[in-house]
């Protein structure tokens, strides 16, 4: 795992931390170590000093003759106070005293001090009841004797450990004297505290990196924790990004489908499609196709997030299309393009085929935005989710379409049936009415269908009604509807036409029936006419039933007149506030020829 820069400069604190307190540790190893020694070693050396002058006094008293007589009347015998004399030089006592027990000195390695008193108050009361007596002193040079006797081991300059040892002497527990010894132990004490001084500092430092041992590793294990602890956290994070990542999906996928369910036209899904894509998958461009009604194209329906469709692609050139499943373009070795998905820049994209029903009626074509490669495809499953919630929602459309068309349309003919034309006729008769614009219905009876029927038979009859119907149809334009309502009997609308143009259009369409020709079998049908009768609103009624009615009494003076031609309806209604245009009656317009 990589630092961050403040992780880093934690790190280093922690470091300058244990190294400052590695320092101290140190100093106060090294402190130690310097001033540690001297008071042990002065008390190893006054143990070994003392029974050392135990050794000096059993040799003194052992060449006395009569130490006892000696030391009370201050006689030594000449050999003896020879072998005293010497002793200075045959150990390391350099100068010593013998008292009597009342402190007076009986002899001396200095003569002038000879019977003069020790009147140091131990002497009372430590000395004199058995005790011995114990000074260590530092002293100059010039104050210790026998400077020539250790003269490789004295230094000038510096002061001398000095040791002055009072030892009582006693005879079967009688206190009859003691003796003084002085001895200079400044080497042997200097040896002594370099040499512990030495030992301490490898142990100090052996402690010391043993302690910078326990300490990294303690601190590296508690780094090693730390680390597994963050990896962890992460971990946690991103399987609770994942969740919440999942449950927005979910939700959008929710809404999604919710909104498609009531969307109520293909336009209008689409434009849900467009928005909600763009929050589910933002990372990806898009575009649906849908199947044309001839299923040879697909036509380009909607595009979103910067993305553009075509107007119509064939399905042959689509990998998805083709082969009936997801492809997906970027995840293998080789890939081949789509020829929807030219121009192409080597951008991953899938396609989905769009199945309703188990029919593919369109695709949905996804593209990964420049750089966001990785998550887009790791959003396969999500894509697929929506391709199939737009398939279902797209069935749902087609089949409610079908639904209405069904309750709307003809099904011989395809054309509208009466219920609609009823409500279409009253919706623009209220259009007309708010903006005045006109509005013309026009009635159409086939001739002497009864006869066409019995002559050439009911099927042919059908065909026959169905090349009227389309005829009626290719006559319309925009807004203009025809419909079937009954038998041989259709009905057009004619919004937005002044009544001059309306008798003209109802013309044509006259015109172009009677121009019509159906094969049947082997043969071609006789060409059959249509009667005509044409109504304006308001001039003729301002209520469906009415208009109906005047275009039909229309259409029978047409066939009163000798069918295959156009009447207009007779007389007018009055209007309160509109201005309805008289017209003569009938109103006959003459047949005209079908070129
Ligand atoms: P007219 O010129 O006076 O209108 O004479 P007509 O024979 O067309 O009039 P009539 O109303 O007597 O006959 C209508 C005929 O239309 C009766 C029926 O055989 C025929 N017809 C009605 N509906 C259909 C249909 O759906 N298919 C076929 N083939 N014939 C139909
Ligand atoms: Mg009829
Ligand atoms: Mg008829």
């Amino acid at each position: 795992m990589k630092l961050t820069a403040r992780g880093r400069l934690a790190h280093r604190v922690k470091w300058a931390g244990i190294t400052v307190l590695l320092i101290a540790l140190a100093a106060v190893a090294g402190w130690g170590v310097y001033t540690l020694p001297a008071p042990v070693v002065d008390r190893m050396l006054k143990t070994d000093i003392l029974k050392q002058s135990e050794l000096w006094k059993r040799r003194v008293l052992l060449h006395l003759n009569d130490p006892e007589t000696a030391l009370l009347t201050g006689n030594i015998d000449p050999h003896d106070a020879e072998f005293l004399s010497s002793m200075p030089e045959a150990s390391d006592v350099y100068r010593f005293n013998l008292f009597d027990t009342a402190g007076r000195i009986v002899w001396s390695t200095r003569p002038e001090e000879i019977g003069s008193y020790e009147t140091r108050a131990f002497f009372r009361s430590d000395v004199a009841r058995g005790m011995t007596h114990y000074i260590q002193e530092a002293l100059q040079l010039s104050e210790i004797d026998g400077l020539d006797l250790h003269s490789e081991h004295t230094h000038t300059a510096m002061q001398h450990q000095v040791a002055e040892v009072f030892i009582p002497i006693t005879k079967n527990g009688r206190f009859i004297g003691a003796i003084e010894f002085f001895t200079d132990f400044t080497d042997l004490r200097t040896t002594f505290i370099t040499r512990l001084r030495v030992s301490l500092s490898i142990l100090s430092g052996i402690a010391l990196f043993a302690l910078a041992s326990v300490s990294l590793v303690t601190y590296r294990t508690n780094r090693l924790q730390v680390r597994a602890l963050q990896l962890q956290s992460a971990k946690e994070r991103n399987l609770m990004d994942e969740q919440l990542r999942l449950a927005r999906e979910v939700r959008l996928l929710g809404e999604l489908n919710e909104w498609l369910q009531s969307s109520r036209s293909l336009d209008e899904l689409f434009d849900m499609v467009s928005r909600f894509m763009t929050h589910i998958l933002p990372e990806a461009e898009g575009s649906v196709y849908v199947y044309s009604n001839s299923r040879d194209v697909l036509d380009g329906c909607a595009s979103w997030n910067d993305g553009t469709h075509k107007a119509h692609i064939h399905p042959e050139g689509c990998w998805g299309l083709r082969r009936g499943r997801t492809y997906e373009y970027g995840a293998s070795e080789i890939d081949f393009v789509c020829e929807h998905a030219v121009p192409h820049d080597g951008r991953p994209y899938f396609c989905f085929p769009i199945l309703a029903h188990g029919e593919t009626v369109g695709l949905l074509h996804l593209r990964s935005h420049e750089g966001n490669e990785e998550v887009f495809h790791s959003n396969r499953k999500l894509a697929q989710l929506c391709a199939e919630q737009i398939s279902m929602a797209i069935a749902n459309v087609r089949m409610r379409d079908q639904l209405h068309d069904q309750s709307v349309r003809d099904p011989l003919t395809g054309l509208f049936n009466r219920r609609h034309m009823t409500e279409t006729l009253r919706k623009s008769i209220s259009r007309s009415q708010q903006t005045g614009a006109p509005l013309s219905l026009i009635a159409v009876d086939v001739d002497h269908f009864k006869k066409f029927n019995d002559t050439h038979g009911h099927d042919a009859g059908d065909m026959v009604l169905r090349a009227v119907g389309s005829a009626l149809e290719q006559g319309c334009d925009r807004d203009e509807i025809a419909c079937r309502i009954g038998g041989e009997e259709f009905m057009v609308i004619l919004p937005d036409n002044s009544p001059e143009d309306a008798v003209t259009r109802a013309e044509h369409l006259r015109q172009a029936v009677e121009a019509v020709s159906v094969r049947y079998g082997e043969k071609s049908l006789p060409r059959i006419t249509i009667s005509v009768g044409v109504a304006h609103y308001p001039a003729h009624g301002t209520m469906p039933q009415d208009l109906m009615r005047a275009s039909d009494d229309a259409l029978y003076s047409a066939k009163d007149k000798g069918r295959n031609q156009v009447q207009v309806a007779k007389g007018t209604v009055a209007v309160e506030g509109i201005a309805a245009k008289p017209r003569q009656s009938p109103n006959t317009v003459p047949p005209q020829s079908a070129a």
